[in-house]
């Protein structure tokens, strides 16, 4: 018996159709994105790292690492952050352990667009009045760390140098 190698054929979009398709992703989350962008300029000022993995801009810097620290409100600070496009990390050990749950909220934010923010903390609400943890109860927190669980393998385990706390 001949096994398809590559599973059922799916319908290709034509290219045009792609990129129509990620403008429109990229001006609809931009909203988010804007909040990032002055994180961009702290990492210029002060030995920053750069770097874009799937069309998502991920920067760490120290004085990120001290913002992720001290102003995230969750125990020990977060990891990673995403803001639009753009996520944000202590390291870059934790913006490589962090990735693919944090793509994860990158493609929440495109679904949602500007109403994200809002959503995302209305989702804490909500887990908060059915009696869970605001951050662990949150729906796309759970998403996020469903696809993170779902996808990480034995071997890939986080970087040595990262911080691993909760990450949003
Ligand atoms: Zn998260």
């Amino acid at each position: 018996m001949i096994l398809f190698p590559y599973g059922p054929a799916r319908p290709r979009i034509p290219l045009l159709m792609r990129v129509m398709r990620s403008i429109f992703l990229y001006i609809w989350a931009f909203p988010n994105t804007c909040i990032g962008i002055p994180f961009i300029f702290l990492a210029l000022i002060h030995r920053g790292y750069f770097r874009i993995t799937d069309g998502i801009l991920e920067i760490s810097s120290p004085l990120i690492d001290r913002f992720l620290h001290h102003c995230i409100p969750v125990m020990g600070g977060a990891s990673a952050m995403t803001l639009g496009h753009i996520i944000l990390g202590r390291n870059p050990d934790c913006l490589d352990s962090a990735r693919i749950h944090e793509q994860v909220h990158v493609r929440q934010c495109e679904k949602w667009g500007p109403f994200f923010i809002p959503v995302y903390f209305a989702a804490s609400f909500i887990a908060y009045c059915k009696g869970r943890d605001p951050y662990l109860g949150n729906v796309f927190e759970r998403a996020a760390y469903e696809k993170e669980a779902s996808e990480r393998t034995e071997n890939d385990t986080p970087g040595k140098s990262c911080i691993k706390t909760e990450h949003q």
